[in-house]
């Protein structure tokens, strides 16, 4: 089976029209310096601006808004502090619904805070990110709650993939699309549907060289654990897990390329949007300026770069832009 067909364009432009007025459409706007870098037209598509921060507020509300009126009224449930927690947390909110996020005891009470604000239960249980995902597994068999995680779910994938449709819709002769890469759901979704609207369009994955899990199970053909460790690029953080159902098949066969940036190339590229393009963006959002700057892309035409989240701590924001090394940013934390 063609993994394509996982997430289908068309299931994306459904999620599309769901998700329209509930999720803002970003602009893109041209940049005239990696323009100059690259020696072709650069785009930047600026997802950052997105309601809550980050893109995944298209996967969550993609996936609050197909679930039943009997599903919905039982509330959801995820174990995400980062930017999937807050997006479903919004999500669940602006449509009446519960959302309750499961974390460990180790969690700042920063997020915790944070989370509670965007309206949603907050459930502190254990003491790791394991044993925070078993309350939600006990939730989802007790109460029957909905499971929404943060990217191997077909809803998700197809909310993600409005941002593909968006880049598509607004400049058609795009040649490449760089995409920050996790677990994969947002590189999934845009792959199919930029393949699906010019199959011709290079999609290229980004990711940090610290504990690239995905790059490294495409690079096996099976997906594969390895360690974690601190990123600048925190959002990019986690495993894909090794009962990967969609995103690893997705993501093995649609992406044309997947490239891997050391931590002062994306304080690089922190620090270029800050300078020249005026953007406040988290680490991982960077990378794909990241990757221009660092001349690891040879494109042949029109390329955008996909700014997907905003969500730093403001003080490591500073320091970065200070000219902080990448040891002396990992001392301070
Ligand atoms: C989650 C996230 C990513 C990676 O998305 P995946 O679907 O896990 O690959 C990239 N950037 C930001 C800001 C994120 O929050």
């Amino acid at each position: 089976m063609n993994a394509q067909s996982f997430v289908s364009l068309d299931d994306i432009r459904a999620a599309a029209t769901r998700v329209a007025g509930r999720v803002l459409r970003t602009p893109m706007a041209r940049s005239a310096a990696l323009g100059e870098v690259a020696g072709v037209p650069v785009y930047l598509k600026l997802e950052h601006h997105q309601t809550t921060g980050s893109f995944k507020l298209r996967g969550a509300t993609n996936a609050v808004l197909s679930l039943t009126p009997e599903e919905r009224a039982r509330g959801v449930v995820a174990a995400s502090t980062g930017n999937h927690g807050r997006a479903l947390a919004h999500a669940a909110k602006e449509q009446g619904a519960v959302a309750t996020i499961c974390m460990s005891q180790l969690v700042s009470d920063n997020k915790v805070s944070e989370i509670r604000r965007l309206g949603a239960e907050v459930r502190i249980v254990g003491h790791s990110q394991d044993e925070a995902q078993q309350e939600v597994e006990r939730l989802v068999a007790e109460k029957g709650m909905a499971m929404v995680p943060p990217f191997d779910h077909a809803d998700v994938i197809a909310g993600q993939g409005t941002l593909g449709l968006e880049i598509m819709e607004q400049l058609p002769e795009t040649a490449a699309v760089l995409v920050p890469l996790s677990g994969g759901g947002l590189a999934a979704g845009v792959a199919a549907a930029v393949k699906g609207m010019n199959p011709k369009t290079r999609v290229i994955g980004l990711t940090m060289r610290r504990g690239a899990a995905m790059k490294a199970s495409i690079d096996a053909g099976h997906p594969v654990q390895i360690e974690e460790m601190p990123s600048l690029a925190d959002s990019l953080g986690g495993g894909i897990g090794l009962d990967n159902a969609l995103t690893f098949a997705m993501c093995s066969d649609l992406l044309d390329d997947v490239i891997l940036l050391s931590e002062e190339e994306i304080a690089v590229g922190m620090r270029h949007a800050y300078a020249a393009e005026r953007e406040i963006i988290e680490g991982a959002g960077a990378v794909g300026i990241a990757a221009l700057l660092a001349g690891r892309i040879s494109p042949s035409g029109s390329v955008v770069v996909i700014l997907s989240g905003r969500n730093v701590d403001m003080s490591l924001h500073r320091r970065v832009i200070n000219g902080a090394s990448s040891a002396e940013l990992e001392d301070a934390g």
